[in-house]
Order: structure tokens, then C-alpha cells, then sequence
């Protein structure tokens, strides 16, 4: 019943979408409408690069236990997060971090909480939006999971012509957990946009594991195709 009522809700709610956007000539179309035939396809559980569940990377290198995501860096995904990140799409980021919760809700232990990657204050101002955290929330209020801010970041200093092990160093110092932040033991859900490089999530992985986080697994939109090593 419930069901059935919800499903006539939402196709009523499409129909008055529509009409409204016909009518004001909006050309910019609603997650709801670019998404509705999506289905994020399976990936690799811990890089995400392929579509073979377990035999990829065989999970080599990878400081988290799983990955989650909707898909590689790609249309519809790609303009969907720079939409949201630029152009503050705020619905449709929250629409994509709902997806997103339906593929973590009752995968992950229970109490995993939720955190998005920090973002230095000044560019959270100066952007006007935050948007691994607005993605966070949207996915823990899916999966029914709490929410926290666990992590800081300063504006980082420059990094050009520093060696590699200088820049990692940098990258460290540049972010940590919060002085009221409370990881021991739990486990936790770290979440981004994209996973290009991974170094911001292994920095941030790094830091949650040495405030001794149970575990740590990793959700994302959307995973940057990488060419293959090898
Ligand atoms: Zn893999």
C-alpha cells in the first residue's frame, strides 16, 4: 500500500515537474528526471575502476575496506558534479548522495557514521558550498546512519617544486581530526565527489586510522577512469 501510494505520489509529482519546467522554459532539468533510467553499475569494491567485483586490484594498496560509488567520472555523473560543485546544484548533489545511501544502507555495520572529506574554511566560503557534505548528509539520512564532521583541513601552502615526500608531509599537516571528534572504535563511512588520485582520502584515511578507527570504507560519486599500469 505504502508502495503503491508512494509510486503514484512520485509520478504525479514527474507530471506537475514537468509542466512547470515547460512552462517557465527551464532548460536545466531536475536530478530526479537526469537519473531516472541510471543504474549504477557494478565496480570493483575497493578501487572502483572495473566492473569485476572482487578479482581487480585484489584490494592491493588500498588503505579502506570498500568502496562505494554510482559509477566511472562520466556523463550523466561528471556534469552532474560540476554543476553541483560550481554552479551550487545543491538538489542535485543531495539526489545523487540519496543513490549513493541505497547502496551503503545495511552494508555497512551498524553506527558506521558518516563523514564528508574537510574543506578549508576559506574556500567553503568563498564557493558557498560544501559539497561532500551536503553529499554526506544526503547519504546518511538514506542509510539511516549519523552524520558527523570528523576532520578539519587549513588552505593548503603551496606545493610546487617540493619533492614528493615534502608534498605528502605538507598534506598531512594540512588536515586533521577535530579536537572533539570521537573515532575511537567506530567504524566510518569517509565521503567525497570523486576519487581521482586518492590522496586526499588516504590523507584523510591516514589520520582516522591513527585516532584508531575500527574501520574505514569510502563512498564517492564517481571513480576518474585511471590508465592501467602494466
Ligand atoms: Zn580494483
Amino acid at each position: 500500500m505504502y508502495d503503491f501510494v508512494m509510486s503514484t505520489f512520485n509520478r504525479l509529482v514527474d507530471v506537475f515537474d514537468n509542466i512547470i519546467d515547460d512552462w517557465m522554459g527551464i532548460t536545466q532539468h531536475r536530478a530526479r528526471r537526469v537519473f531516472k533510467d541510471y543504474i549504477p553499475p557494478p565496480h570493483c569494491r575497493w578501487c572502483g575502476q572495473t566492473d569485476s567485483i572482487d578479482a581487480c586490484c585484489g584490494g592491493e594498496r588500498i588503505p579502506w575496506s570498500r568502496l562505494y560509488s554510482l559509477g566511472l567520472y562520466d556523463e550523466p555523473l561528471s556534469s552532474a558534479i560540476l554543476k553541483g560543485k560550481f554552479s551550487k546544484w545543491e538538489s542535485g548533489l543531495k539526489y545523487l548522495g540519496r543513490m549513493l545511501g541505497n547502496q551503503v544502507k545495511g552494508s555497512v555495520p551498524r553506527g558506521t557514521v558518516v563523514t564528508p572529506v574537510p574543506m578549508p574554511f576559506i574556500r567553503k566560503f568563498t564557493r558557498g558550498i560544501h559539497h561532500s557534505s551536503v553529499i554526506a548528509h544526503a547519504l546518511a539520512r538514506r542509510a539511516k546512519l549519523p552524520c558527523r564532521m570528523l576532520l578539519w583541513k587549513r588552505n593548503g601552502q603551496t606545493q610546487a617544486g617540493q619533492s614528493e615526500t615534502a608534498r605528502h608531509h605538507l598534506q598531512l599537516k594540512s588536515m586533521n581530526v577535530l579536537p572533539w571528534a570521537k573515532i575511537e572504535g567506530k567504524h566510518i563511512l569517509l565521503v567525497d565527489d570523486v576519487y581521482t588520485t586518492g590522496r586526499t582520502l588516504r590523507v584523510a584515511v591516514k589520520h582516522l586510522r591513527d585516532a584508531r578507527a575500527r574501520s574505514i570504507r569510502v563512498a564517492v560519486i564517481a571513480v576518474t577512469k585511471m590508465p592501467r599500469k602494466g
